[in-house]
């Protein structure tokens, strides 16, 4: 994901230009930029999208509805998502994974600002061509008899992966659940990692 041929780094001083001018003009403070962000990366993302996800798995008819109409059931738990969102399910047999071929639609409103490499051209090209080697350079080995699935982002159409559960988690609470849950397995580049094994008391 280190290759770039895109025009990034333009695109980045322009919205610079842009900001340093409106901030000259006086129509945006500085300070509300960095609230701006602070808001999408602290406050929302991604803890409100490892907030559903922890719900989908603790309570069997959240997930029914959450797969059933993303944006309504997301918007139970306190976060209009506005585009339309639908959530896709991992299971054992098929893995789900996100993308924007176009550009760089992504469900900000619940999992806060996208890392620079979903924005990258290699990544938004390669995994809906090669999908395999891509997870594989994230460190997400499937199997062969996995089904990947790859979903095109749009303007009008988000989406979300809702990861599987990891084994071990019978008795976390729905809050330890959320922690657990990542941006990356949100989009579907990683999994959930089982949490560590407590560390039991010291023998000496
Ligand atoms: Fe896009």
């Amino acid at each position: 994901m280190s290759y770039d041929p895109e025009q990034e780094p333009y695109v980045a001083l322009r919205t610079k230009a842009l900001e340093s001018l409106l901030i000259e003009k006086g129509l945006l403070s500085a300070e509300a930029v960095d609230a701006q962000i602070r808001r999408y990366e602290q406050d929302i993302g991604p803890l409100a999208g490892a907030r559903v996800v922890a719900r989908a798995w603790v309570d069997a008819a959240y997930r029914q509805r959450l797969l059933e109409d993303g944006g309504a059931a997301i918007a139970e738990l306190g976060h209009p998502t506005g585009t339309p969102l639908i959530v896709v399910e991992n299971t054992p047999a098929v893995h789900n994974l996100v993308v924007c071929t176009l550009c760089s639609c992504y469900p900000w409103m619940i999992l806060g600002l996208p890392p620079t490499w979903y924005k990258s051209f290699a990544y938004r090209s390669r995994a809906v061509i090669e999908p395999r080697a891509v997870l594989r350079e994230f460190g997400l080995a499937l199997d062969e008899a996995v089904t990947v699935q790859v979903w095109d982002s749009s303007a009008d159409q988000r989406y979300m992966v809702l990861p599987e559960r990891p084994a071990g988690t019978e008795d976390l609470t729905e809050e330890e659940l959320a922690a657990l849950v990542s941006r990356d397995a949100m989009i579907g580049v990683a999994k959930v990692a089982a949490p560590l094994a407590a560390p039991g008391p010291a023998v000496n």
